[in-house]
């Protein structure tokens, strides 16, 4: 459903994408795992056009990932993201953090809207909230609204760039708990983290990004059970 083919991508004289290449498959989940700045954001920023790439392309469905409005327009609605920051906007309550977007850019309907984003909110446990400011939620919460969010717009396919980064450790779980019911209901889902219980168990596939390249790619049984070499061994014994 999305082909990246020799995607390349330098800030100055540092290359951070080296040349990549890969297909993300409808009804997959790929977790990308891999050293700091070994350009797994940058990867998931290019999808998305937030970093446009220098060279080779990115496809989605079909239609390539280029700077006309219209198509990304398009893309964005198609291609969810949650970030490690919440991102949610701060004088908007949770159902308008909700309901701005659909409202603004699919013109629903604001009653409509409220229902569907009411569902959603139900969805990731958090329907009780609806009311509320993001700041008088806990982390945990704010990153649940943001899924429902991204959710709210339709999308294809959701990126994930380490979404339970920044939260306590108590509230890691509430989050994956979420993405997991996502993946079981066939979502299409990319996923920077550093949850290898989420890789293990979750993923199809496990990307090992290392300098700009992918490294390894496997299944989750076969890449956890026989890293494919001692870059990746001693990544995991770090993880662990
Ligand atoms: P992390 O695990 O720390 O999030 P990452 O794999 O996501 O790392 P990227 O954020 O993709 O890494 O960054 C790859 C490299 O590109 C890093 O060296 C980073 O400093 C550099 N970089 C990223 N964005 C920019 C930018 N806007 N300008 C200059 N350099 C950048
Ligand atoms: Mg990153």
């Amino acid at each position: 459903y999305i082909v990246c083919k020799d995607v390349r991508k330098a800030f100055g004289s540092h290359e951070v994408l080296k040349g990549v290449s890969t297909q993300f498959c409808t009804g997959q989940v790929t977790t990308i795992i891999g050293a700091s700045g070994s350009g797994k954001s940058t990867l998931l920023r290019a999808i998305n056009r937030l970093e446009p790439h220098d060279s080779g392309s990115i496809t989605i469905g079909g239609v390539e990932v280029t700077d006309d409005a219209r198509t990304l327009q398009a893309q964005r609605c198609e291609v969810g993201m949650v970030f490690q920051q919440f991102n949610l906007f701060g004088h908007l309550t949770v159902l308008d953090n909700l309901t701005l977007a659909p409202r603004r850019i699919h013109r629903t309907p604001r009653a409509e809207a409220n229902e569907r984003a009411m569902a959603l909110l139900k969805r990731v446990g958090m329907q009780d909230h609806a009311h509320k400011y993001p700041w008088q939620l806990s982390g945990g919460q704010q990153q649940r609204v943001a899924i429902a969010r991204a959710l709210a717009m339709q999308p294809k396919v959701m990126l994930f760039d380490e979404p339970t980064s920044a939260l306590d450790p108590e509230m890691v779980q509430e989050v994956l708990d979420v993405m997991r019911e996502l993946a079981r209901g066939g979502m299409t889902m990319i996923v920077v983290t550093h949850e290898m219980g989420f890789a293990r168990e979750v993923a199809d596939r496990v990307m090992f990004f290392d300098q700009g390249c992918i490294a390894h790619d496997a299944p989750p049984a076969e890449f956890f059970a026989n890293p494919a070499n001692e870059r990746i061994r001693s990544f995991l014994r770090r993880m662990s």
